[in-house]
């Protein structure tokens, strides 16, 4: 029973992303979302590959049309594709391009959504709500479309958005996910790590991408895995940099920006504790709390001496803390 409610949401949403996909080649569908995708610098392999759309300006038409296909209506509302109220109904995402959102396995799970105006009051992006099928803390964005590449290369790259996801995509970097503004999960770290041990973080250069970049990460190291991080100049998000450079420009890039995340929190920490004593102690804390986490004896080793480095401070006073902050957590 439950299992044939979720293989009809499988269903319609499947039909949804293909149905979304078909308004970019007529009409308004062509006229504002195939010109938008266009104007991002997306070509046409890419619009095809991500199976991009575009829910068209109309309270109704994605609705009607999957009604009269056959799809009930119970499905799209469990789905959030419909929204039900007073015996009336109105698509969720219309008069937005849209992004579909797959499963491991290539299964449409959900969508997010895009306004095109970005100076309107509504929401820059909308996603689908939570349902049986999609749970926004089990998805990451891409992983369907990136998961050879990231098997092949050992590496997976994580960015905040979409568009980030398919402008490295298109510019030949194709081992990229995006947790799709949400700070990653447990589940989605369980992802990566079947294809890789190995994650660079990619966070936007302002201060939000900054704050993003350490939240979460800590769980990262507590499953094991590598974390390298790489901001990017003020301003810019992987998107903007991928669009204006090319594919070695961005290897280039990468590979000499990306640091190791406990070095990288480290003179983060530092600098911002720069002449303080009472922030530079609990900055120490906070270090060791990342280092807390990595569970190889080694390795923590080895980011205590790093650490104790780059802050300028004792090698003893890191693992004493450490000895602690390890005590209080068993
Ligand atoms: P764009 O380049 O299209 O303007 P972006 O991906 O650079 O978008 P950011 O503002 O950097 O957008 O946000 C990163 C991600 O966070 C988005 O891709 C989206 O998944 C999510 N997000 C942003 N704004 C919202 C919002 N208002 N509601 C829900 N999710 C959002
Ligand atoms: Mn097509
Ligand atoms: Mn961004
Ligand atoms: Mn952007």
């Amino acid at each position: 029973q439950q299992q044939d409610e979720k293989e009809s949401m499988f269903m319609v949403s499947k039909y949804t992303a293909q149905w979304f996909h078909d308004q970019l080649k007529t009409g308004e569908g062509k006229a504002v979302g195939y010109s938008y995708f266009k104007e991002r610098g997306f070509s046409d392999e890419t619009i095809e590959f991500f199976q991009l759309g575009y829910s068209p300006d109309n309270w109704s038409a994605l609705t009607d049309a999957a009604i009269k296909a056959g799809y009930k209506l119970e499905f799209l509302e469990k789905t959030g594709l419909t929204i039900v109220k007073e015996d009336k109904q109105f698509d969720r995402f219309k008069g937005r391009v849209m992004f579909p959102i797959r499963s491991m396995s290539g299964r449409v799970l959900g969508f997010g959504g895009r306004i095109l105006d970005s100076s309107k009051k509504a929401a820059k992006y909308l996603n689908s709500p939570q349902s049986e099928i999609y749970d926004k803390s089990k998805v990451l964005y891409g992983i369907y479309e990136a998961k050879q590449a990231i098997a092949k290369e050992d590496l997976c790259y994580l960015v905040e958005g979409y568009t980030d996801v398919i402008q490295l995509y298109q510019a030949g970097v194709q081992n990229v996910v995006s947790s799709s503004g949400t700070a990653l999960t447990t589940d989605q770290i369980r992802l990566i790590s079947r294809l890789t041990k190995n994650i660079t973080v990619l966070y936007d250069g302002d201060a939000a991408g900054m704050r993003a970049a350490i939240r979460g990460i800590d769980l990262i190291l507590e499953a094991g895995m590598n974390v390298r991080v790489c901001t990017f100049p003020e301003g810019e998000d992987p998107d903007s940099f991928a669009k204006s450079h090319t594919q070695s420009e961005i290897q280039e890039f990468l590979s000499e920006n990306a640091v190791d995340f406990i070095r990288f929190k480290s003179s983060l920490l530092k600098d911002e504790a720069a002449g303080d004593p009472i922030k530079k102690a609990s900055m120490i804390r906070e270090i060791v709390q990342s280092i807390a986490k990595i569970p190889d004896d080694i390795s923590r080793e080895i980011f205590v001496r790093e650490s104790a480095e780059i802050l300028e401070i004792g090698e003893d006073v890191l693992f004493s803390t450490l000895a602690q902050v390890r005590n209080a957590s068993v």
